[in-house]
């Protein structure tokens, strides 16, 4: 009833959600969003709040765009849908052919699906029909890392590090709704794997020696995938990897035989301040990339997944195509939005913005938080940062996990007006708690300023309550 009334007087109903959507836990009280535009939310209650993380780091181009609203209404009066048994769009092959626009990385294809779970998804299935094809059969294993999530879907899920998601799928003794083939090694996280003393070089050699002692020990010939995200999104809080660590993967999988794949759901599409976040280092090409969030930058339910020739040829040479599909794979109107979400960005030097802005976004980060009592790191790429709290800086030791601090400190910030992305993973039953920034690249100098000066008095005022 709130959302048909024509009043725009805010009623007590009009924030509220009515309690019939399962998307979130079941004690939650979401806020009602009357409207949005650029960085701002308006809420039913009045309120407007300065939005800082782009959703969960979707939002590249900003809220209400005129452009891309349009582009989606000349999709929908053309055509809004069709079948791709049979049919292709121009708008989807446009797409296309913008991402894959140079060959970044020897990618050659892409196929759009509707989320970065699917995404990843289709990502494990075709590395595994890619080794079917070269009759490569023993070739089940997945090799990922303790930090790090790839979605919900049960492939997905399996690869990813969030034990509590898995536990109601599991079964005595392997499978039930887990992929059972899937093993875990330490994740490149610095500021909590790098030890004492140990150089940055050490600290990629010792990670990629792990790797291969993994692939020894489970038989090279046995390993399907590698799978990590190039800079890791939620569960650890924006972590780069250390330098030579990607193309170190890179240089083991070749070796080997085995296939890479990273996940640039959350950190591509020009996130990390270069358009695919693996750019960043030299001699990196993966087999297979997943991309989502900023792709369709909010306007829509897209997602894709670009395969290097090597892949396009063994499944040309082999079946013929991906034995895979959904009904709504390539939607024109998704693909318009992100077309036209694309566009924008490349028209308008988005991606460089976003590397500008991200430094001033570090500088103030640092300038504002430095002395914060629970801020034990500071650390991102581009317009992807990451706050992490710890009850002792020296000892880095974390918070009580009951407390929910970075929880706290999003609702503290949401109630001065500015919307942060709470994260905490377990990693090695260390339990991490941050919050995260990812704002529109669209974003000013000023916004800027505000996000971290709220940010700062959110913190304290939880560190007065949580640290004495
Ligand atoms: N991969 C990464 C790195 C993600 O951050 C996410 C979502 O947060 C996913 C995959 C799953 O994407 P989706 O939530 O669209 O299914």
């Amino acid at each position: 009833e709130a959302q048909g009334s024509t009043s725009t007087k805010p009623t007590q109903h009009q924030h509220r959600s009515g309690g019939r959507l399962a998307h979130r836990s079941f004690n939650h009280e979401p806020l009602m969003v009357n409207s949005a535009h650029g960085l701002q939310i308006h809420l039913a209650n009045g309120q407007t709040i300065l939005d800082a993380c782009g959703g969960a780091a979707v939002a590249t181009i900003g809220h209400n765009n005129d452009e891309v609203k349009a582009a989606v209404q000349t999709q929908m009066q053309q055509v809004s849908y069709v079948h791709t048994q049979a049919f292709t769009t121009r708008s989807a092959e446009d797409l296309a052919d913008l991402l894959l626009e140079g060959g970044p990385g020897g990618l050659e294809m892409a196929l759009f699906v509707c989320s970065g779970s699917e995404a990843m998804e289709a990502a494990l299935k075709l590395a595994r029909q890619y080794h079917y094809e070269r009759g490569e059969t023993e070739r089940v294993h997945l090799v990922a890392r303790r930090q790090g999530y790839h979605g919900n879907t049960v492939a997905a899920m399996s690869v990813s590090s969030n034990v509590a998601r898995k536990l109601p799928y599991q079964m005595e003794g392997g499978g039930g709704l887990v992929y059972p083939h899937v093993s875990h090694v330490s994740p490149a996280y610095a500021y909590r794997y790098q030890r004492e003393g140990e150089s940055e070089d050490e600290f990629t050699a010792r990670l990629l020696r792990e790797i291969d002692d993994e692939f020894q020990r489970v038989g090279p010939g046995r390993v399907m995938a590698f799978v990590a995200e190039p800079v890791v999104g939620a569960t650890a809080g924006c972590v780069p990897p250390p330098k030579g660590y990607l193309a170190g993967v890179r240089a083991l999988c070749d070796k080997y035989g085995i296939l890479l794949i990273l996940d640039e759901v959350m950190c591509g599409a020009g996130r990390c301040g270069s358009f695919f976040a693996f750019e960043q280092e030299e001699g990196v090409t993966p087999d297979i990339l997943t991309m989502a969030k900023g792709l369709g930058g909010g306007y829509a339910a897209i997602a894709g997944v670009l395969m290097h020739a090597r892949v396009v040829d063994a499944l040309k040479k082999g079946t013929g195509s991906f034995v895979h599909g959904h009904t709504y794979q390539a939607h024109p109107v998704s693909c318009a939005a992100a077309l036209a979400v694309q566009r924008i960005i490349r028209r308008d030097g988005l991606v460089e913005r976003c590397a500008a802005m991200g430094e001033v976004l570090e500088r103030l980060l640092r300038e504002e938080l430095r002395a914060c009592r629970s801020v034990g790191d500071v650390r991102g790429r581009g317009l992807f940062w990451a706050v992490e709290f710890v009850r002792d800086k020296d000892t880095k030791e974390t918070l009580d996990p009951g407390v929910g601090f970075g929880v706290k400190v999003q609702v503290a910030a949401l109630e001065r007006g500015v919307a942060v992305y709470p994260g905490s993973g377990t990693v090695d039953g260390v339990r991490g708690d941050h919050v995260l920034l990812a704002p529109p690249y669209t974003v000013t100098e000023e916004q800027l300023g505000v996000v971290c000066r709220v940010l700062r008095e959110a913190i304290e005022c939880q560190e007065a309550k949580y640290l004495g």
